[in-house]
């Protein structure tokens, strides 16, 4: 398949992905409309990747060296034991991740989408409308264009989405992730090469260092629980949303707080609280499944299609891993129609294990959590491969294998 308009809607990172898998694919005109400008591109949370998938990403040419990024190793559980600075180790295992900032994996995904491309910030995408030859898109400032096929790489609330499959909607899992990075990252232990989970009744807290993207480092957290459903704790979270810095209700900071005051090790909860309340957030945890990843000339990449739990750590892999795959189904396909099914027959399985392990590994990590401080490195090991065994058997944390599919 050579030639064609194609519309990727989301410039996020499954956006330049996709932009970028056109290009290689063979499309003629490329338009990305991504509805933040410029400067919301700046966030700074935490992004790994495990490393084996990352080297299938590099081969691939969708990941480079360049990008900014700080090895991990190992994972250690632990919890608090009274008043040790530390806590208590109830657990380690290998951990072989790339730990990446946000902002700059997005910003040198950006950089080498080719320049052909048209990248348009501020664009926001308010009408799909299929028809028997392409996509007309509707946009906020009154434009319309029709193109030969629309990729949707807008997230979990993608219009692609809706437009494909009305009413196919991300479910809130019941619990949020609280999310921090703050510059406290001298003196870790091991040398910040270790991830940290700290553990406790009702959920978990992963905390690593990141690169702060200008050739320094950030310490980043991100925080699992269900905050009880009282007044002013629990926001009515059953339509996707997500609560910025800002926003967030003084009630559900200060039970927060208080969780990890009495919970954390020492050490743990005052890395925590000493976080600014300008770098920290909160976003809800969603599941999202779809029927397919394809319908008439429209696709999904990246979220839109599916969002994973992030206890598996394979969110942005699946992104990138939809785009290559995307850009293999065009270079093999001869009609918009062949490269269209085979993309969708390759990933929609993935996606879907995908969520099914998180769904597990949320399960077993926060809404069913197990008594931590009575387990020993055996009974660890355990309990993580119980969560880890679906129905195929095969483990998928940090994602899939590009070559298992
Ligand atoms: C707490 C948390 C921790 C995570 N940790 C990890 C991790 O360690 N490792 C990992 O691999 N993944 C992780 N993930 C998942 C990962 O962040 C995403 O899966 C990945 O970034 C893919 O995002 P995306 O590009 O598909 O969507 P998004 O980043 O949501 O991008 C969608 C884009 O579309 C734009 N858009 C939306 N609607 C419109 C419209 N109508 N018109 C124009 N533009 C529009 C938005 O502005 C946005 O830029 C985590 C997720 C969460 C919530």
């Amino acid at each position: 398949m050579r030639g064609g308009s194609i519309a990727v809607v989301g410039g996020s990172i499954a956006g330049c992905a996709a932009a970028l898998a056109a290009s290689r694919g063979g499309a003629e005109k490329i338009t990305v409309f991504e509805r933040a400008d410029a400067r919301l591109r700046d966030r700074g949370v935490g992004i790994a990747l495990h490393s084996d998938r990352y080297d299938e990403l590099s081969d691939a040419g969708y990941v480079a060296p360049e990008m900014p990024w700080a090895p991990l190793t190992r994972r250690v559980w632990s919890v608090r034991d009274g008043e040790a600075d530390h806590g208590r180790a109830i657990g380690e295992q290998p951990f072989p991740f790339r730990a990446y900032s946000w902002g700059s994996l997005w910003s040198e995904l950006r950089r080498r989408v080719p320049e052909e491309v048209t990248y348009r910030s501020g664009a926001v995408v308010t009408g799909v409308e299929p028809d028997d030859d392409g996509v007309t898109l509707r946009l906020a400032d009154g434009h319309q264009e029709h193109f030969d096929v629309v990729i949707g790489a807008d997230g979990y609330r993608s219009v692609v989405r809706e437009a494909m499959f009305p009413g196919t909607d991300a479910t809130y899992a019941g619990y949020i992730g609280w999310r921090g990075t703050s510059s406290d990252v001298a003196g870790l232990p091991s040398d910040g090469h270790d991830a940290h989970n700290i553990v406790f009744p009702g959920g978990h807290c992963m905390l690593y260092r990141i690169p702060d993207g200008l050739g320094g480092e950030l310490l980043n957290w991100v925080l699992y629980t269900a905050p009880p459903r009282a007044d002013g704790l629990h926001p009515d979270l059953t339509r996707p949303t997500s609560l910025p810095p800002g926003r967030l209700n003084s009630e559900l900071t200060a039970y927060l707080r208080a969780l990890v005051a009495d919970n954390f090790p020492p050490y743990w909860a005052a890395r925590v609280l000493r976080t600014p309340a300008e770098t920290t957030f909160i976003q809800p945890i969603y599941d999202l499944e779809v029927p397919h990843y394809t319908s008439g000339r429209m696709a999904l990449v990246g979220d839109a299609a599916s969002v994973a739990r992030p206890h598996i750590g394979g969110g942005s892999v699946k992104a990138l891993q939809d785009a290559n795959a995307l850009e293999a189904a065009w270079r093999a396909g001869d009609s918009w129609k062949e490269v269209l099914e085979s993309y969708d027959a390759g990933r929609g399985p993935v996606g879907s294990a995908m969520v099914a392990l998180a769904r597990r590994m949320g399960s077993a990590q926060v809404e069913n959590t197990p008594d931590w401080s009575a387990m020993d490195q055996p009974e660890f090991d355990v309990w993580w491969q119980d969560q880890n065994s679906g129905s195929d058997r095969r483990s998928g944390f940090g994602g899939h294998s590009i070559k298992a599919g």
